[in-house]
């Protein structure tokens, strides 16, 4: 006797919790189109660029922000746009494997990247920056910009900023640009990146006061917030702790953005 092979022909289709990936390079536009805007309205775009920073990788502004959008964006029913990878550098762009494009370039091309994010559906656009300088003003004029013409909420948001509190909190002192903060934050994400062997508190300047001294391009690629702090000390416990506790501060400050905008009927 033949065996029946009992074949679930209605198996009821269970409407999925999450979309398969949310990195939008990988989503296929089938996908996309159940997900986007009717089950997710926000989007995380990663900017950075390509800078000397001490002992990390040169794309260390590339690689902090784009852990964070990874971390972050199941927390916040969030798709993670591709990363922004060059940038308007500033003071550094003359060291080895730095690199820098025109202002004028990067605010034509990142409105459009901003404009297209808003085509696409999404309500909430967040700018996970990872590179200060000149980059930070441009972004948040161009975002403010967006957000008006295409009926949109941004939000730019610099960690190493925001987040100085936390670096105090768990270093004891405060960091500096590839200070301990953004070494640390770099060696719990891939201590590979991070080359112990080659440091030396010599790479290290603190940031001049206001006024009083200005140097291109600037003496050492590790620029201390304060006189006397910020040295990198590598403690891979503390690095992970800091990764933790930033990605928990950006989370929070994401949703109760968003929990604001909605409330207040924006
Ligand atoms: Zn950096």
């Amino acid at each position: 006797m033949q065996k029946l092979l009992l074949v679930p022909f209605f198996l009821p289709v269970l409407a999925a919790q999450h979309p398969s990936t949310r990195d939008l390079a990988e989503i296929n536009w089938m996908e996309f189109r159940e997900w986007v805007p009717q089950k997710v309205t926000t989007v995380l775009l990663p900017t950075g660029t390509l800078e000397a920073h001490g002992v990390e990788n040169n794309g260390a502004d590339i690689t902090a922000p784009l852990e964070i959008a990874r971390r972050m964006a199941a927390r916040v029913n969030a798709m993670i746009a591709p990363v922004v990878p060059y940038g308007v550098t500033g003071i550094l762009d003359a060291y080895a494997g730095s690199f820098s494009i025109s202002e004028k370039a990067y605010r034509a091309y990142m409105s459009d990247v901003l404009e297209g994010l808003a085509r696409q559906g999404f309500r909430n656009i967040i700018v996970v920056n990872g590179h200060g300088g000149p980059q930070t003003a441009i972004l948040n004029e161009l975002a403010e910009q967006a957000g008006r013409a295409h009926h949109v909420r941004t939000l730019v948001v610099n960690w190493w900023v925001y987040c100085s509190d936390i670096t105090l909190k768990t270093f004891g002192e405060d960091g500096g640009h590839a200070g301990w903060n953004e070494t640390a934050f770099i060696q719990a994400i891939d201590p590979k990146l991070v080359h112990k062997e080659r440091y030396s508190d010599n790479m290290a300047t603190p940031r001049p006061a206001d006024g009083s001294w200005s140097a291109y391009p600037f003496p050492s690629p590790i620029i201390l917030y304060q006189s006397g702090q910020g040295y990198v000390r590598f403690d891979q416990a503390k690095a992970e702790a800091y990764l933790g506790r930033v990605t928990g501060k950006m989370t929070r400050l994401v949703q109760d953005t968003i929990d604001k905008w909605d409330k207040m009927g924006l």
